[in-house]
């Protein structure tokens, strides 16, 4: 490995690296590293260049030690460690960990996890009330079916909602564009239109497809998982007899609908994980709360740029637009 591709590995890093011989003199400064310190390879050039904190930290500890310090309102870890070479000391490493980041991604992990919970317990307390009261003969014979009816909703929910989960962390954790082929996306649309056809009709709503084929470079099963949370959603937020207009055609997939419309004030949150203008209609129509999420973080991972154009009251239109296709 030469020096130029050593330096970019170091430059790709979260972490911050700076390098120093035994005189003090700097040899390597990483880009996180410039951006912790506030310096530049120009103002850092030996040891004694470095934040007081930072400098008394190197002249406080041993190798291999770390400690945290407050650098330009940031915790920042600091890790030093000497350098050797066939033996001989050559000179130091340190490293500064930005725990800002890493806190700030402990946090949406936690917030995460208490919310996927209480959105589990509520329908499973539901549930398991419904089939007490049937267990414990309190349900007439004409509520049984009520009941039951009721049961299914709500394991509905729960399965829509596991399944979007399983599907978030899918994306969280997997490498997924080793699965990418050639799609034709308007062929998908069609298909999901179909899929969805009889929650339309129950509705009274019409959908109509336009445009043609366009060959799109990704991961069939999310392009349609794409497509399909957002045409569930122009159809379950729509008015009744409205329609949904689907469009694939110059490299973007639009989906415009005459519903509700989006606040402006709610429009920049909607893409976050159980953010909801409207608690009890999302749930009253099966919502989950992580469908537009799901759509962020599938266009994030194909390159593709995400628009959101709504008004109240008069409809909403969100367009994927997709990077050129390159054979
Ligand atoms: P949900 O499962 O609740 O529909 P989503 O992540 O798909 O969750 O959407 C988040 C919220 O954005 C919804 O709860 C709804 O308030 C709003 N929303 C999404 N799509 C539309 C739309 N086409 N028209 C109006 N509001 C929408």
């Amino acid at each position: 490995m030469n020096e130029t591709m050593l330096s970019g590995i170091l430059d790709a890093l979260e972490d911050g690296v700076a390098v120093f011989d035994l005189e003090g003199t700097v040899l390597f400064l990483n880009t996180k590293a410039c951006e912790l310190l506030h310096m530049t390879p120009t103002t850092l050039r030996r040891i004694h260049d470095l934040p007081e904190d930072v400098h008394a930290f190197f002249g406080g500890v041993r190798s291999g030690r770390s400690e945290t310090v407050e650098l330009f309102g940031q915790a920042v870890r600091l890790h030093y460690q000497d350098t050797y070479q066939d033996g001989l000391r050559t000179g130091a490493v340190l490293i500064l960990t930005d725990l800002g980041e890493q806190q700030r991604a402990d946090r949406i992990r936690h917030e995460f996890t208490a919310n996927v919970s209480h959105e589990l317990k509520t329908p499973l307390t539901s549930i398991s009330g419904y089939a007490e009261m049937i267990e414990n003969g309190m349900a007439k014979d004409e509520d049984v079916r009520r009941f039951a009816e009721r049961i299914r909703r709500e394991s509905n929910r729960m399965l829509s909602l596991v399944s979007d989960i399983i599907t978030l962390s899918e994306l969280d954790e997997r490498e997924i564009l080793e699965q990418a082929e050639t799609v034709d996306l308007y062929a998908l649309a069609q298909e999901t239109v179909e899929t969805l056809k009889s929650a339309a009709m129950l509705r009274g709503v019409s959908v109509q497809l336009s445009g043609g084929p366009m060959a799109v470079h990704g991961v069939r099963s999310l392009l349609s998982e794409l497509i399909y949370n957002l045409l569930d959603n122009a159809i379950r937020y729509n008015r009744d007899n409205g329609t949904v207009s689907v469009r694939v055609a110059d490299r973007k997939l639009s989906v415009r609908d005459t519903g509700i419309g989006i606040p402006k004030h709610h429009q920049s949150r909607i893409f976050e994980r159980f953010y909801r203008v409207d608690k009890s209609r999302s749930k009253a129509t099966g919502g989950t709360g992580l469908g537009l999420a799901i759509v962020k973080h599938i266009c994030e991972e194909h390159g593709a740029e995400l628009k959101l154009q709504s008004a109240e009251g008069i409809g909403t239109e969100i367009t994927v637009t997709f990077p050129a296709f390159e054979l």
